[in-house]
């Protein structure tokens, strides 16, 4: 690539986070960036677009940009209304906390990814594995990872969802998504007005022994990358079906 490559920055925890800001000065060093970010913080929104209410974007100058929205609709604006060209790759985080396991169905910052894959550009999601701390390192990372995407290209439809452990870097691993063992802890109480409520907290996060997982890279101090596809068809099991003749209701030809 001859010209300098267009990276379009975008996140979930919202523009004013730290770890939105470090990415955005590394990745600088390596294209040209602009960044469309949630206005404020939309952690946890998943691959959600809004629809019932108008979007407002805010251009702070001629490379940044919030939208009143979730980074779904930041990407989507960025693409349609916003860029004057499609960006050669969009770079979603860098998220306050780990996006691994279970926990990629519910991340912001994975479907800011995801998105981009909707619109066939390839895209990576980069979460530090801590809510706060110096997101130095994971930058220079993932600046070194998105050039790496740029000149070696990936698979339309695929994402890499990318977690950094906190402190310098001491290898990367290639894994697969991991299974969450969660402690579920919701919190009640009265409001003022007198009424119940139910408030979900934190949660303690343990995950299934499995090798080559995700969570146990990070564990060992690895970065993991794993790839994502947008493509959520499990074709084993279609196979499966397919093969075993009429087992739902109303198939009738499983060829
Ligand atoms: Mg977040």
């Amino acid at each position: 690539m001859s010209r300098q490559p267009r990276i379009l920055v975008t996140n979930d925890d919202g523009y004013f986070s730290d770890g939105i800001a470090a990415l955005t000065r590394e990745l600088a060093t390596i294209g040209d960036v602009v960044v469309v970010a949630p206005a404020t913080e939309q952690s946890a929104t998943a691959h959600s677009l809004t629809l019932t209410r108008p979007l407002r974007v805010r251009q702070i100058d001629d490379r940044r940009y919030t939208v009143d929205g979730t980074p779904t609709d930041c990407v989507t604006l960025a693409l349609t209304k916003i860029l004057p060209e499609y960006p050669d790759i969009v770079v979603s985080g860098i998220n306050h906390g780990a996006n691994l396991g279970d926990d990629v169905t519910y991340s912001g910052t994975v479907a800011g990814a995801l998105e981009a894959a909707v619109f066939k550009i390839p895209g990576i999601a980069v979460s530090l594995v801590a809510r706060d701390g110096d997101f130095t390192h994971a930058a220079k990372y993932a600046a070194r990872l998105t050039a790496q995407v740029l000149r070696q290209g990936m698979p339309t439809g695929t994402v890499l969802n990318v977690n950094v452990p906190v402190g310098e870097i001491r290898g990367a691993c290639l894994t697969h998504q991991g299974v969450k063992i969660a402690e579920l802890r919701i919190q009640d109480g009265i409001d003022p007005r007198g009424k119940s409520y139910y408030w979900i907290g934190e949660q303690i996060v343990r995950w299934k022994e499995d090798p080559g997982c995700d969570f146990e890279a990070v564990a060992r101090g690895m970065v993991s990358i794993t790839p994502l596809r947008i493509d959520m068809t499990d074709y084993g099991y279609l196979a499966k079906l397919r093969s075993m003749g009429e087992t739902l209701p109303g198939v009738e030809d499983n060829a």
